[in-house]
């Protein structure tokens, strides 16, 4: 199957609010462009050097995502460039974004990452320190990041009523935060959940955004 094909199938799959995120990290810009020449216009990778060498190369009206795992002193190589960055698991980290963002005087979009999975290696905040934050007036001084919703992964199992559960879970915490602390905002409204291997059943759970790599350009060599 070429690029452009898996990409058809996987778009029939998904209903036209949610938004396919292609992951290009280890791809090079020649794959990326297929995907683009098949109108993919999202992308995330999730390494900083990968991205910067990257995105320069590759047209200008790509929307870009940053999906791994950000390091604080790194942020000042992505703030021009991102357009939302999915994996922010900490206060500090959101703070320096914030920081770095007041640098280039930009309002940058992110995402804060839960952690549902049963699995200690990924990241992300846990609900009870999410809502002290939100609640907090630490919350209140952040002016140049604007938190564009929540993100998750669910654990890496073949068993896919947990994986659903995690999800949900994850939906029900959205709709609780939206509810209590950003009632008004119209901007707060991503639900980041779904891959290759679990994008249908965090439709069904309520994704509004999946990110999706081998399903679209095949099993990354590292
Ligand atoms: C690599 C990665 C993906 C894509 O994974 P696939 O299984 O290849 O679709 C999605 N989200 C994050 C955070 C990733 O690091």
């Amino acid at each position: 199957m070429t690029i452009q094909e898996n990409l058809s199938k996987i778009r029939e799959n998904i209903p036209p609010h949610v938004k396919l995120i292609g992951v290009s990290k280890f791809h090079g810009v020649k794959t990326v462009m297929e995907a683009y020449d098949a109108g993919e216009r999202h992308f995330a990778e999730s390494r900083v050097q990968e991205f910067v060498e990257k995105h320069p190369n590759l047209p200008e009206d790509i929307h870009w995502h940053f999906i791994g795992h950000l390091q604080r002193n790194k942020i000042k190589f992505i703030i021009e460039d991102v357009d939302l960055i999915h994996g922010v698991d900490s206060i500090r980290l959101l703070k320096a974004i914030n920081q770095q963002a007041e640098k280039v005087n930009r309002v940058v979009p992110v995402l804060l990452q839960v952690h549902i999975a049963d699995e200690k290696t990924k990241f992300g905040f846990l609900e009870e320190d999410l809502i002290d934050f939100l609640s907090g007036e630490e919350f209140k001084q952040i002016k140049n990041v604007q938190i564009s919703g929540l993100m998750g992964m669910a654990t890496y199992t073949d068993d896919k009523e947990q994986v659903r559960t995690e999800f949900r879970i994850l939906k029900q915490l959205f709709d609780k935060v939206k509810n209590e602390f950003f009632n008004d905002e119209n901007s707060f409204c991503e639900l980041s959940m779904g891959m290759s291997d679990d994008y249908q059943i965090a439709i069904e759970e309520g994704s509004t955004m999946v990110r999706i790599g081998t399903a679209i350009f095949g099993e990354r060599e590292y």
